[in-house]
């Protein structure tokens, strides 16, 4: 199916004059500017909790002075008494816990700068954000080095914090640094919608103890390992990337190939096709290499974890959810969170005011894998047909039932109403966006603008202006009206019979 845009205002393309050439940054290089998290963490299995020390040499690399540092405390949106910043919605409940309700939270018990004790405050509307008051002001460009302790307890939750029936997740649990921005710390809190995450690239050096018969899936390279009586202890290290994630399991089994120089790991349970599933993982690799760019680590894990939204990304590590059925969306999900590699983890975004960048890109990134990878039989052309017309249903009931529609997508992610409108402005009309531009300026200054803006934005934070940018430079194009209807939401869908 094609489909025509209207837009309420004009758009003209006129040719630009120049077309943009991006060098690839270095990333050992980059790796001696970036904040460092050194973490050393026990697990205690049986009791699911764990304690850790986490040294964080940090950089100012903002043009600010700050007098005080602040940290995301994501495990404390699964606090029962959490009452905004959520994990867990209503609706999501039953899956989420079918054990009943289990809670969640991080305790920081000290912080400790240059020797010295600091006094801290654990602010935000749901305890959401931990303030540090530094010693000494730090100024921009300066280094500085804070050590806290902190202990978890984990939930009984198919969530990214959580175990399961299978697997026991450690996402977004440590204290991670907000990212300065315009003067401010950026401390948006959980939602139930999307992945409200962001964060800067840094340094990981990670040493996790945990019980032997657990197996391990982490973001990173296991430098080392040793085992001591019934206890394993690991080291994990992974330079330049957005977060660090593990899971454990204690049915885990592991298939592993190579793509390049990136060993691909496929740890999983209960799966009665483990080896054509490893090779959609590396048909994934392969191909985002190709179209978008090199993937720069050495390590990607695809992990089967009890998870109660289809899937997520983590850097050089994604979960897939144990309960999708169909073998179709269990691949279809591999894809789309291998593209997230690409689409928020080398080159990341803020996840909160801009879901659409990597969740579209994404979204459009997986349509490109079936053209590539026809023995999928599916196509780009019917993903995106897919995706008009739910888009167009979605549109109908919503404006039935709430008489207005907003279809901005430029919207802070505690904006939306629902998951479902949430989902269908990121994903499904993301995906109806870049498409569009691919009708604009045709296929190959489409794939030339992808890799133009991976390049450019390799390890840095995306905003639309500089996709924007990207786009126009690579095409000879102007643009910005045009996708900027799509994102304000003066661009109206209709489709041809
Ligand atoms: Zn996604």
């Amino acid at each position: 199916m094609k489909y025509r845009f209207l837009t309420i205002f004009t758009f003209i393309i006129v040719a630009f004059v120049f077309a943009g050439c991006a060098n690839i940054p270095d990333a050992d290089k980059l790796s001696r500017d970036i904040s460092t998290y050194s973490i050393e963490a026990t697990l205690d299995y049986a009791n699911k909790t764990l304690s850790a020390n986490m040294e964080l040499n940090y950089h100012n690399t903002s043009s600010a002075d700050f007098p005080e540092l602040k940290f995301h405390l994501y495990p404390n949106a699964f606090r029962e008494s959490a009452t905004k910043y959520i994990a867990v919605s209503e609706v999501q409940k039953e899956k989420a816990y079918p054990n009943g309700f289990s809670e969640g939270s991080i305790n920081i018990t000290k912080v400790v700068q240059n020797g010295k004790e600091l006094n801290f405050e654990i602010a935000g509307e749901d305890s959401n954000i931990l303030s540090v008051p530094l010693d000494s002001t730090l100024r921009s460009g300066d280094w500085t080095t804070l050590q806290i302790s902190f202990d978890l307890v984990i939930p009984n939750c198919n969530h990214r914090f959580g175990y399961g029936e299978n697997t026991l997740n450690l996402g977004n649990w440590y204290p991670i640094a907000c990212v300065y921005e315009n003067g401010n710390f950026v401390t948006d809190g959980y939602s139930t919608n999307g992945d409200p995450f962001f964060s800067e690239v840094a340094n990981y050096n990670v040493q996790i103890s945990y019980p032997s018969e657990l197996v391990l899936a982490s973001t990173g390279e296991m430098l080392d390992e040793s085992v001591d009586a019934s206890t394993t202890t690991r080291m994990y290290s992974a330079k330049v990337v957005r977060d660090f994630a593990l899971v454990f399991s204690e049915k885990f089994e592991l298939l592993s190939t190579n793509v390049g120089d990136t060993k691909v790991d496929y740890y999983y349970f209960d799966d009665e096709n483990p080896v054509d599933n490893l090779k959609v993982c590396s048909e994934a690799l392969t191909t985002f290499n190709n179209l978008i760019g090199e993937y720069p680590y050495k390590q990607l894990s695809v992990v089967k974890a009890d998870f109660l939204q289809g899937g997520m990304e983590y850097p050089m590590l994604v979960y897939i959810a144990s309960d999708i059925e169909k073998i179709d969306d269990y691949r279809n999900t591999i894809v789309h969170e291998i593209a997230h590699q690409w689409w928020y983890g080398v080159v990341g975004n803020n996840e909160c005011e801009y879901a659409w960048i990597d969740e579209g890109l994404a979204e459009y990134s997986t349509a490109l894998f079936y053209d590539e990878n026809p023995q999928y039989n599916k196509t780009s052309r019917q993903v995106f047909g897919e995706a008009l017309s739910s888009y167009l249903l979605f549109c109908d009931v919503y404006r039935d039932v709430y008489d207005d529609l907003d279809t901005s997508m430029n919207r802070n992610i505690h904006k939306y109403n629902t998951e479902t409108e949430y989902v269908y402005l990121t994903y499904v009309k993301g995906v109806l966006m870049f498409d569009s531009i691919s009708d604009v300026i045709g296929e190959s200054k489409m794939q030339k603008a992808l890799k133009n803006f991976y390049a450019k934005n390799m390890y840095k934070i995306a905003t639309p202006s500089d996709l924007i940018e990207a786009f126009e430079s690579s095409t000879n194009k102007k643009l910005a009206s045009f996708i900027m209807s799509w994102l304000d939401g003066s661009v109206v869908l209709e489709a041809l019979a």
